[in-house]
């Protein structure tokens, strides 16, 4: 296409003043009200986010919006503070500061209604009044708790198992629960751990022992309902699980704790995470699992990811890959 540019001529520059002159009299106006600085209300993010696979619905429900110092030495702590903050760097993101997602998920069916993890509650990773959100969340996002059927957990960390108690009952009174058989046994006995290990096994059992007759364990591979299917994600904790989500032919991976950054936990699987149990295993679970979702092209919804916590998995060019966030890929 040709484009003309256009020098100014004089009557442009008359009109310019002229506009000049009116925008001075009208910002010395004495109307009253009428050109007044709206108040600033601070800032806002979205608290809830759905859409459709197949015949389901999934919501995700933000249970914070905190800042966190990193991502270095939480991710990367095997290699140099420098490169990590050269990767935020090129990626547009501060050094210093992080916004994880800590997003529960919802999933209907349409004959249960399945919330995959609980948030911070009461006494999780990131306390009132920054995080815990889920149970005040719930009703603007469409749902009343008492209809939540199943509670699957990907692991028994407390910002996933925070939110099962509310003033010290549980949250989700006609809940069937679900967590892996290897977590269930790694964290709910007393007397295995000793240390930081035993703060959250403490807070693992304080918050399952009102349920602990509701709770059927899973092993990789096995359907929770129809569509939902545990898959093997260890490393993160030591039973750690992924799901694959199902309906109508169209596949979506929730991959709970598999990444803790959106950027450095993809373009680096083998960067250590802080919170991972065993870090060697998680890393090649990393790896594994962002291989399938880069392979199958499944829609993800990755708890720590940035709210809505929703998107894709590619590969870079060399190694390590990208997230990709969801658009409108789901809202057909
Ligand atoms: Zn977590």
């Amino acid at each position: 296409m040709h484009k003309q540019t256009k020098t100014p001529n004089r009557r442009d520059v008359m009109v310019s003043g002229l506009a000049t002159g009116l925008a001075t009299i009208v910002a010395n106006s004495s109307i009253p009200g009428a050109f007044a600085a709206a108040p600033f209300i601070g800032l806002a993010q979205p608290k809830f986010y759905r859409c459709k696979l197949g015949a389901f619905e999934i919501t995700t429900i933000s249970d914070s919006e905190a800042f966190i110092d990193g991502p270095y030495p939480i991710i990367g702590a095997n290699t140099s503070e420098a490169d990590v903050q050269q990767l935020m760097r090129d990626n547009r993101l501060p050094e210093k500061k992080y916004q994880p997602g800590f997003s529960p998920t919802l999933i209907n069916t349409g004959k249960e209604l399945i919330l995959f993890d609980t948030g911070n509650g009461e006494n999780g990773f990131v306390p009132r009044p920054n995080g815990g959100w889920l149970a005040k969340q719930l009703a603007p996002a469409g749902f009343a708790r008492e209809q939540i059927d199943i509670v699957v957990l990907s692991h028994g960390h407390p910002d996933h198992i925070g939110g099962l108690l509310e003033n010290g009952s549980p949250l989700f009174p006609n809940a069937r629960y679900f967590i892996g058989q290897i977590d269930y046994d790694f964290w709910a006995p007393e007397g295995k751990h000793s240390g930081e290990l035993e703060k959250l096994a403490v807070i693992f059992r304080t918050n399952t022992k009102q349920i602990a007759d509701r709770f059927s364990f899973i092993k990789p591979g096995e359907d929770i309902v129809t569509g939902v299917r545990a898959i093997e994600a260890y490393g993160h904790t030591p039973g750690h699980l992924a799901f694959l989500i199902e309906s109508n032919n169209q596949s979506l991976l929730l991959w709970g704790d598999c990444a803790h950054h959106q950027v450095a936990s993809l373009a680096r699987p083998d960067w250590h995470c802080a919170f991972d149990v065993d870090k060697a295993q998680a890393a090649l679970t990393r790896q594994r699992i962002f291989e399938m979702a880069a392979t199958e092209k499944f829609p993800v919804v990755g708890y720590h990811m940035p709210f809505p916590s929703m998107g894709y998995v590619e590969r870079l060019q060399g190694s390590g890959f990208r997230w990709v966030p969801h658009s409108y890929q789901l809202n057909l």
